[in-house]
């Protein structure tokens, strides 16, 4: 691998020499992957790690703001994450012990995988994405910064700065992945929930997403809009999992799981948050 380092200290440095022919590097855990492995051809490296704007986990109004290069590690570490704990779990069980004290937010969201770990909670938490570039700064909406397999909306000379992540007070906040090899795989399939008002059904706002079942994270708003404002039942959870089944297209040719798994993943998970959601009698256990 030959190509030319550098190491801003400043977000102005890191914007004034920001380009498309410029790769940025965070912890590497992707970006050095690539370029060992050939499907990526880096010419010119930017490191990012030492950049002040780009750190620090802040409780701020009406949420959390977690800079861009805040490894998992930092995230666990976190005093602020226990009001997160769907963010908290899937930061628990990303990548290993090594991996986690390495990779970043900023690089899980800019890299896009389909599975990746944050995807799904950002998505239910209507994270919004804080962008910088010479020409100004701009905030997107978690579900349109990423628009395909390892594709964001990021223009070649932008960076991510932070995430900002709404606060969702006594919500009901779910995370849970199915994975081939415990601790050193990506999640063959993962799914998020966020409940408001969980314990009243007239107020209840449901929202859930998951990962690899589409080329980006599935929410679908229309099922959830249904499931929401009313008192639950199996069959309800019966019409959403045929509902989502029309929409979803897990590829055939997934190396980690087959379409069937991750339908079977998405009805347990279903099975999972009614049983959550409504009294004893109704509950349901999972399939097998
Ligand atoms: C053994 C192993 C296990 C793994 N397990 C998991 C797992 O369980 N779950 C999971 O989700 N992922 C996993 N990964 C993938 C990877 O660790 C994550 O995607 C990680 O979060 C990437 O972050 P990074 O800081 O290492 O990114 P980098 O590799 O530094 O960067 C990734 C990409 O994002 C760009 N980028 C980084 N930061 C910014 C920014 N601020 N603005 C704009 N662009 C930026 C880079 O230029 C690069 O294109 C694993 C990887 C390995 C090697």
């Amino acid at each position: 691998m030959n190509f030319t380092y550098a190491q801003p200290r400043t977000l102005a440095e890191l914007l004034a020499q920001k380009d498309a022919q410029t790769h940025l590097l965070a912890g590497g855990t992707d970006l050095l992957v690539d370029t060992r492995s050939g499907k990526k051809s880096v010419a010119r490296v930017l490191d990012i790690k030492a950049i002040p704007e780009l750190r620090g986990i802040r409780a701020v109004k009406g949420g959390l703001q977690i800079g861009a290069c805040e490894t998992f590690t930092h995230l666990l570490r976190s005093p602020h994450l226990q009001k997160y704990p769907a963010l908290r779990e899937c930061a628990s069980v990303m990548g290993c012990h090594e991996i986690r004290n390495r990779a970043t937010l900023g690089g899980n969201i800019c890299n896009a995988s389909p599975g990746s770990e944050s995807s799904v909670v950002l998505s239910v938490h209507e994270a919004q994405i804080n962008i910088a570039s010479r020409r100004g700064t701009r905030r997107v909406a978690y579900d349109d910064f990423t628009t395909g397999v390892n594709r964001t909306c990021l223009e070649p000379d932008e960076v991510v700065v932070s995430i900002f992540i709404p606060s969702a007070p006594r919500a009901l906040g779910i995370y849970r992945r199915i994975t081939r090899t415990a601790g050193m795989d990506l999640a063959c399939w993962n799914g998020a929930a966020l409940v408001f008002s969980p314990n009243t059904p007239a107020k209840r706002e449901i929202r859930f997403a998951f990962g690899t079942v589409m080329s980006t994270t599935y929410r679908p708003r229309a099922i959830e809009a249904q499931l929401s404002r009313r008192p639950l039942t199996p069959a309800d959870m019966d019409a959403a999992y045929e509902a989502i089944c029309a929409e979803i297209q897990p590829r055939a040719s997934s190396l980690r799981a087959s379409p069937d798994e991750k339908r079977r993943a998405i009805r347990n998970f279903l099975n999972e948050l009614l049983a959550l959601l409504t009294p004893a009698p109704t509950r349901r256990q999972p399939t097998a």
